[in-house]
Parts: structure tokens; sequence; C-alpha cells
């Protein structure tokens, strides 16, 4: 069976301490042991800004005063579902999938693809840059190929909460009879790489996958000699 990859999950392929053995495990297995679920407050943040845009923007005609400046934006596109919003690329037979947070349409016809971080931009997050670079310019490959070309600009928005209230008390003035809580918007642009950027992890994803036994680890991670120490603990027991 071809496979079906996500933007995101394309982009772990990108990051420094990759381990294709962990890769080829997780693509092989529906679910994997000791998995901490995300939070959802964080795709709750999401929504809820763009729910705030969107209705500024329809309110008002234009985006919000504290929005990062992403270009002349002359409307919001519809953004499909995964399941519309794929591509099959030829040469690996992968299809390539995954949602943008939001595209805008610009002045000159041409789209910008948005994906919100509810996060601090902190050297930490930095870190996860190569793997948001794949991410958004897997977003574009299928944008070009499908509904959304062409693409000329991508952006990270970072959602960083407003919490420091040694350097800003003034912060502590926007609760009163209730709690609030602000973000600050951080745009950090990314470049659009040519196809073959892409089209190169989904060929390097399609050989993990194809291959028969789990490749060796690369990464610096101790996690399977933990786990070998687990079973043989386990299987004392028995
Ligand atoms: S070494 Fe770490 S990253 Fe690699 S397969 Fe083992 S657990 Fe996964």
């Amino acid at each position: 069976m071809s496979l079906i990859i996500s933007a995101g999950t394309l982009g772990s392929l990108a990051m420094l301490d990759f381990c294709p053995r962990c890769f080829w495990i997780k693509l092989k297995c529906d679910k994997i042991p000791f998995q901490i679920p995300m939070p959802g407050i964080f795709s709750s943040i999401d929504s809820y800004v763009k729910n705030v845009v969107r209705n500024y923007y329809n309110k008002e005609g234009k985006l919000p005063d504290w929005f990062p400046y992403v270009g002349e934006v002359m409307r919001f596109a519809n953004v499909p579902s995964y399941q519309r919003y794929n591509f099959t690329e030829p040469q690996s037979s992968v299809t390539l999938r995954g949602v943008p947070d939001e595209v805008f349409q610009l002045e000159d016809g041409s789209y910008h693809i948005v994906d919100y971080k509810t996060t601090r931009l902190t050297a930490a997050q930095g870190g996860l840059f190569p793997m948001y670079e794949v991410q958004l310019n897997a977003y574009a490959y299928i944008g070009n190929r499908t509904f959304f070309s062409p693409v000329s600009t991508l952006s990270l928005i970072y959602l960083d909460p407003d919490t420091d209230l040694a350097s800003n008390p003034n912060l502590l003035s926007r609760s009163g009879d209730n709690l609030m809580l602000g973000f600050t918007l951080k745009v950090r642009g990314i470049d659009i790489k040519p196809d073959h950027f892409i089209e190169g992890l989904l060929q390097r994803a399609n050989e993990i996958n194809e291959a028969e036994m789990p490749p060796d680890h690369t990464s610096a991670c101790q996690d399977c000699e933990l786990l070998e120490r687990l079973i043989e603990i386990a299987s004392l027991e028995s």
C-alpha cells in the first residue's frame, strides 16, 4: 500500500536528531506506548485566534493592527480539509497531506500560507524550525498543485503569551473582573524551497517505509536501550 504522510510527519525528517529507526517504527505501528497526548489548549488557542482575525476582517475589511504584516491581503481563501488538500507525488507515489491554518490571497493574486504556533519564539523553538520549514513548504507544494497556485510567501506566526509582568506591569491592567491573558504575535518568514526539496524528502520517507527491517538508529537518544532494559525486567516477571 502506498504511503500517506502528513506535512508535519514529513518535517521530522529534517530534524537534526532525526532517527530513521523511530520513523520506521511509527509508520508501522498504529499506536505506540508511553505517548503523552498534546494538551487541547493549544488547538483551542489557535482556533480562537483564527476566529478573532476572521471576524475582525469580515467586519472591518482589513486585518487587525496587531496582526503582523504578511503582504497586501485581499481575501481569506477557504482551506479544504485534509481529505481534499493532498497530492500524490508521481515519482514516489507518496500522498502528502495536511491543512494550513490560514491562506490569504494577496493583491497580485498569489497566495500566502500561515501556520500558527502557540509558543514563545525561543532558542528551543528555533530548534524545531527545520520541521516547520518543511511543514509550510509541504503546504505550498500541495497548494501549487491543487487549490492555491501560485503560493508566493509563507509565514510562521508565533502566539507568544504576555506573561512578563516584571518588565511590563501594565499587563496587570488587562484583568479586572475577569482574568485576561493576551498574546503578542511574532512573524517569521519561511523561504519557499524548490520542488525537489519536498520530493527528496518524500523519496526518503518512502525508502524508509519500504525497508523490510528497521533501519539502524542514528540519534543520540537512549530510549531503545531503556526499552530493552524494560523488556528484560518485564520478562523476569513471567
Ligand atoms: S534510538 Fe531513540 S529515536 Fe531512535 S529508535 Fe530508539 S527510541 Fe527511537
